[in-house]
């Protein structure tokens, strides 16, 4: 079955079918690849995920895209989260997506947000990773990062490496935790890579050079050439294990994950919950469709 990459984004984009996704709820399918729309959904989830030995990253998929006041209640789930995080003992970090914090809105509104929410992690004990968004959003992303970081050392950033500016960004935060990426969102010529052997090539070199440098890195992707390469590569170079960690995007590729923790390596899920589902899912599909249409008919999933 094939899904047409500029139909689906199309979809994902639609505001009616965003709007309407939310009152169909998740049975659809959303369900496989997403922990639920509330915190109730999400724990046990976490649970069941940390019981099998993997590590979590949880993102809320909340409104707060154009209005302050959907950017306060995001800001207040995410409080909610880390103290669950806490009252659970839950083996689980958080991710912030900036526009939803309202990057869009006003830089300093969203950094007032973003900055309770990086203390309140802080003061729990939680990790906090600054997702990146297309490229106009990387710049100031970066910006609240580096202010961020004068005064908390939980948080950490993702890097792009389709974008030409991977290899000077990567250099330049060396000391924040990295989450590796190709990048999701389609870039012009301009300032990324287009094929996927030259994205490939990229993430492949930066990662190396990366993981040389001990920072902590999440490498993020399915990519099991990718995969193959650097459990060589830790092998010969005897990289320490609490130096990286393979991290999967939930639902995904559930035998790869459990292929890792069976091979004693570092293993962490993104887990995404939240109301607005709909375009996370309807992205996931343009970008690989078989990774869901297998999930939808093949699994039942509620
Ligand atoms: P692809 O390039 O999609 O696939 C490469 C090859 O891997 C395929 O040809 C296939 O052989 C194999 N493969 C892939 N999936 C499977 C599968 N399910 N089963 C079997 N084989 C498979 N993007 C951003 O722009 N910003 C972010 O902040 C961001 N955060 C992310 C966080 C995580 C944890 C992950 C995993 C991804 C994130 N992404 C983000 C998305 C990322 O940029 C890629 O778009 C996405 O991961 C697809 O690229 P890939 O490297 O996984 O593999």
């Amino acid at each position: 079955m094939s899904v047409g990459k500029d139909v689906v984004t199309y979809l994902a984009e639609n505001e009616w079918l965003n709007e309407n996704a939310k009152r169909w709820g998740t049975k659809i399918g959303a369900r496989a690849i997403t922990a639920g729309t509330t915190l109730t959904e999400l724990i046990p989830v976490i649970q069941k995920l940390n019981y099998a030995g993997v590590r979590t990253s949880i993102v809320y998929l909340g409104d707060g895209l154009y209005e302050k006041a959907g950017a306060l209640e995001v800001k207040e789930q995410y409080i909610q989260l880390i103290h669950l995080i806490q009252e659970k003992a839950l083996d689980a970090t958080i991710t912030l997506q900036l526009t939803q914090l309202g990057l869009d809105i006003d830089f300093e509104f969203c950094y007032e947000n973003v900055k309770e929410i990086v203390a309140e992690a802080y003061a729990y004990d939680v990790q906090v990773t600054i997702e990146m968004e297309d490229y106009g959003h990387v710049q100031p992303s970066f910006r609240m990062l580096e202010q961020l970081k004068e005064a908390y050392d939980n948080v950490g950033t993702v890097i792009q490496a389709y974008f030409y500016r991977a290899e000077e960004d990567i250099k330049k935060y060396k000391d924040v935790p990295i989450r590796l990426v190709k990048g999701a969102y389609d870039e012009p010529i301009s300032v990324a890579y287009q094929t996927k052997e030259e994205i490939h090539d990229n993430y492949k070199k930066l990662l190396l050079e990366q993981l040389q440098n001990g920072i902590f890195t999440s490498i993020a992707t399915h990519d099991r050439d990718i995969i193959e390469e650097v459990k060589r590569f830790v092998q010969e170079q005897e990289i320490p294990f609490d130096a990286f960690e393979f991290q999967l995007l939930y639902g995904f590729d559930e035998e790869l994950q459990e292929q890792l923790v069976g091979e004693g390596y570092p293993c962490s899920v993104y887990v995404p919950y939240g109301e607005e589902w709909y375009s996370y899912f309807m992205n996931r599909l343009a970008e690989r469709p078989q990774n869901i249409t297998k999930k939808v008919f093949n699994k039942k999933t509620n």
